[in-house]
């Protein structure tokens, strides 16, 4: 492409409303622009990078053996309302209406439809596996849309749906989507991690997410230092810490006048944290619900809303609610006693002895609780991991990194096609559900953390693989007819061997063009200035040194470089 053709929208400042490096420089090296919150146009330089991480993903789809689809991203309420998710889903869908009053919504993801096209389409076991993706537009009015593309209203998703005769067949799409996507983050040269997930009710280690480590990450991941343990905090479980035994004491009722907080409590008592167990009440769809976790910990409120089954709303109790389950003011909640629909007990308190809690009277607490003898509730895991404590699997120590979820990979089971009556005649011929699995990539979300990781302080670092245009061309002086003829025969030439070159023509100073060269993230450069009197050019890598190369060479460096990375030329 001969730049003075082409729509360069490069700015050299720094666009007031992002927050983060791929934002920024999204913005700055002309890939996009806002248009709503959340809502961006993509300009060519974006497109072209986008097409190409599409190009990945299809690519790699294709060999795993799914198929690509497109659907409608308009999808008509009915199909929301057969799966129970047209009111579950809230606020992030957008909801239309056609003319004739008819409700619609622009899909935030596809189970229902591809539940829908399967039911419709396959009748027996014959037919299965099959595995249907599409790379399509969701909408999602997310809350708090920001960093750019990372978290947008609307988003390029590549969505995949499996369906099998039964759990194994599962096993293996899931396996296969699992190497699948383990080869399209490597080919776009981001470094994702496999980490278990949350999944929801259907629970079980069904469900597992790509992570790129980032700082800006909106999700914790908790990793082993020793092992390769990963998962999303939503999910993850460290090793309970467990108490000597001790001989139960007799309880003691104390008073504890202006108390509120654990750090009041720690200090009146002038014990640790750990000698606490704090009642914490919520309520769940209307169901009040008192969770205890030990002073020091965090309560996770994934992990309550699974034990409780699928909690569409859970939120801290009122303080008239924390009033009527226990008859005292906020700050003295206590399992003795409570009133309450469920009391779910972290294990780490089960396992705890002689420790102080709320003595549900307002100015008490309670010391000497013991669990089983004192009090009794759903013994379970309901704490966040913290920084430290022990692997779940080899006892080595954990920590906590910020993530970006760039896919998730998911066994559905038959969640969908029980629930839309999606069935398939089978071998013994029985009716039988599909056994469903689904697969997401963020495709946007994937750009913009290419750019997360590949970036320095003048602009994007492409790697070759995703990179909107391999190299460019520059010659430094356009009204030199002799360097203006070089430039455009290895323009020529590059072209010709199917490398995607920009060949810099614009009447500006060569200082411009490399500056803008490096903001949008070229991967090669190649300069052609007073030096071809002696056949001569300079070569330049993004991130490397300049080196001054012979004209003739040019073509075969370009070459090596695509063979050094495992790309091919046309
Ligand atoms: P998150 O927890 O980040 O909201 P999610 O669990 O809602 O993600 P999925 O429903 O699993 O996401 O969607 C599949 C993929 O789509 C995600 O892994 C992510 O990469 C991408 N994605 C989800 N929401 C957005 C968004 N608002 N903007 C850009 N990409 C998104
Ligand atoms: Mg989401």
């Amino acid at each position: 492409m001969k730049m003075s053709n082409m729509l360069i929208s490069t700015l050299r400042e720094v666009p007031a409303e992002a927050e983060i490096d791929s934002h920024k420089l999204m913005l700055r090296a002309g890939m996009m622009r806002k248009m709503a919150a959340g809502v961006y146009n993509y300009m060519p330089l974006g497109l072209k990078v986008l097409k190409k991480v599409e190009d990945i993903v299809r690519e790699e789809m294709n060999a795993a053996g799914a198929q690509e689809f497109l659907a409608s991203a308009m999808i008509p309420a009915e199909l929301w309302q057969e799966s129970g998710r047209w009111d579950a889903y809230g606020a992030e869908m957008f909801r239309v209406k056609d003319r004739g009053d008819r409700d619609f919504c622009l899909g935030p993801t596809h189970e229902e439809v591809f539940t829908d096209i399967a039911r419709n389409e396959i009748k027996s076991y014959k037919q299965l596996p099959l595995n249907l993706y599409q790379i399509q537009t969701k909408y999602r009015d997310e809350r708090r849309p920001r960093f750019g593309v990372m978290r947008s209203r609307e988003f390029v998703m590549k969505d995949a749906y499996s369906f099998d005769k039964d759990q194994e067949g599962l096993d293996i799409a899931y396996d296969k989507m699992h190497d699948a996507y383990v080869n399209i983050f490597n080919k776009c040269g981001l470094d994702a991690k496999c980490v278990a997930a949350d999944s929801g009710a259907i629970g079980g280690s069904n469900s597992a997410e790509f992570m790129v480590k980032s700082e800006v990450g909106e999700d914790d991941v908790v990793f082993c230092t020793e092992c390769d343990y990963a998962a999303n905090i939503e999910k993850a479980y460290s090793a309970p810490e467990k108490e000597e035994k001790q001989d139960f004491k007799e309880l003691r009722k104390i008073e504890t006048p202006n108390i509120k907080t654990i750090e009041d409590l720690v200090n009146f008592f002038k014990t640790t944290e750990k000698r606490f167990a704090k009642t914490i009440i919520f309520n769940a769809d209307g169901k009040i619900v008192a969770v205890m976790v030990r002073g020091d910990r965090e309560i996770n409120e994934v992990k309550i809303s699974n034990a409780i089954g699928e909690v569409m709303n859970l939120e801290l109790a009122s303080a008239e609610e924390v009033k009527k389950a226990t008859g005292a003011d906020i700050g003295f909640a206590g399992p003795i006693g409570i009133k309450v629909d469920i009391l779910l007990v972290d294990e780490e308190v089960a396992n705890m002895y002689n420790f102080i809690v709320g003595a549900n009277e307002t100015g008490y607490h309670i010391e000497n609780v013991n669990y089983g003898r004192d009090f009794e509730g759903i013994v379970g895991d309901y704490r966040n991991v913290t920084e430290g404590e022990k692997c779940p699997h080899c006892g080595g120590k954990v920590t906590i990194a910020r993530g970006t979820e760039v896919g998730h990979i998911f066994k559905l089971g038959t969640k969908y096609s029980e629930a839309m009556n999606a069935n398939f005649i089978d071998e013994d011929g029985k009716e039988k559900p599909f056994i469903m699995g689904c697969y997401g990539i963020g495709v946007t979300r994937t750009v913009a953390s290419i750019i997360e990781q590949h970036h320095d302080e003048n602009g994007i670092v492409w790697p070759l693989s995703v990179a909107p245009y391999h190299i460019s061309v520059i010659p430094v002086n356009v009204k030199d007819e002799e360097q203006v003829k070089v430039a455009n025969k290895l323009y020529e030439e590059l072209i010709g061997m199917g490398v995607e070159a920009l060949l810099d023509d614009r009447n500006e100073r060569v200082g411009v063009k490399f500056k803008d060269s490096e903001l949008m993230g070229i991967p090669m450069r190649v300069t052609v200035g007073k030096k071809i009197v002696d056949g001569e050019v300079e070569f330049k890598l993004r991130t490397h040194e300049m080196e001054v190369v012979k004209i003739s060479d040019v073509c075969d460096i370009v070459k090596n470089e695509f063979h050094k990375n495992n790309l091919k030329l046309r």
